[in-house]
C-alpha cells in the first residue's frame, strides 16, 4: 500500500498570531485525507497546538536542537517539541544551512535527536544554481542524504522524511521540472533502498508548489510537497490540499 500523501506548510517568520488564529478559523472546520501538517514559528507551537487537538491537522516544526536538556540558549528540544504534540520537525532547510550554517553533521544530529523523542523528522536536501550548472546535482543530493543515513542502522524502522528542495526554485516562482523531480526522488529512492532493509520513507517536493503546478507535480512519484509562500493564505492553502489528497474536501 502506498503511504499517505503528506503536505506540509513551511511558515518560516511569517504570520502573526492575530492572523494565524484567522487561517484556523478558515482551515479547521474541514476534514483532510491525506496527511497535512503546519509549521509555525516556534513561538506559536503551543498556540497552535491547542488551536488544532480536535482537527485532522498535524504540526511540524521549522527547526529543533539536537540536545536534549542544558545550556544552550536560545534552542529548544525534540523532547520538548513532543510535549506539545508535534508530529514532525523540518531539519536543515536551505535557509538554515545557508544562514545558520548548518553542516550535514549538524542535520544528522537533529534528525537523529528527532527519531529519540518519536517525532519525524523532514530533511530538506537541495543544490544550488551554481551546483546545478555545473552538472553537481546527483553529487551533492548523495552527500547530503548520505550524511543522515549513514548514522542509522540498515534495520531503522521509524520513518525518515526526505524533501528535495532545489535551492533556486524555493520562493523564486520557478518550480524544478517533473523530469528533474522524478530523477532526484529516484536517486534519493535508491539511495535509501540500498542502505534500509524496511524503506517506506516519503520523499517530498520544494520549490515554488502552488495552486497552479501542484496538479503537475502530484501525478508524479512524489509522496508530497513542502510549500513555503503558498500555504500562508487559507484559500491557496486548501485548494492544494485538495488537490493532493485528490478528492473534493469536507466539512
Ligand atoms: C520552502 O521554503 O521550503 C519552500 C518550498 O518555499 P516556497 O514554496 O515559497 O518556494
Amino acid at each position: 500500500m502506498s503511504p499517505k500523501k503528506l503536505f506540509i506548510a513551511n511558515w518560516k517568520l511569517n504570520h502573526s498570531f492575530d492572523s494565524a488564529s484567522k487561517f484556523l478559523d478558515a482551515v479547521l472546520p474541514y476534514y483532510f485525507t491525506c496527511d497535512v501538517a503546519i509549521a509555525p514559528v516556534a513561538l506559536m507551537l503551543d498556540f497552535m497546538s491547542k488551536r488544532i487537538k480536535k482537527s485532522s491537522l498535524k504540526l511540524c516544526a521549522q527547526d529543533v536542537f539536537y540536545e536534549q536538556k542544558g545550556a544552550f540558549t536560545g534552542e529548544y528540544s525534540a523532547w520538548q517539541l513532543k510535549e506539545l504534540d508535534v508530529s514532525f520537525s523540518i531539519v536543515g532547510h536551505s535557509e538554515r544551512r545557508k544562514l545558520f550554517f548548518e553542516t550535514d553533521e549538524i542535520v544528522a544530529k537533529k534528525a537523529q535527536a528527532c527519531l529519540k523523542a518519536f517525532i519525524t523528522p523532514v530533511i530538506c536536501v537541495g543544490e544550488s544554481l551554481a551546483e546545478r550548472e555545473a552538472f553537481k546535482t546527483q553529487e551533492v543530493i548523495t552527500k547530503q542524504v548520505r550524511a543522515v543515513i549513514d548514522i542509522f542502522p540498515s534495520s531503522l524502522d521509524q520513518e525518515l522524511i526526505f524533501a528535495y528542495e532545489p535551492l533556486w526554485a524555493i520562493g523564486s516562482g520557478k518550480s524544478a521540472s517533473l523530469a528533474d523531480i522524478e530523477e532526484i526522488l529516484g536517486l534519493i529512492r535508491k539511495i535509501l533502498s540500498d542502505h534500509f532493509v524496511a524503506n517506506e520513507n516519503r520523499i517530498l517536493y520544494g520549490g515554488s508548489v502552488s495552486p497552479e503546478n501542484i496538479d503537475e507535480i502530484s501525478v508524479s512519484d512524489v509522496d508530497g510537497v513542502l510549500v513555503g509562500g503558498a500555504s500562508l493564505q487559507a484559500e491557496s492553502f486548501l485548494a492544494m490540499v485538495e488537490k493532493l489528497q485528490g478528492e473534493k474536501l469536507r466539512k
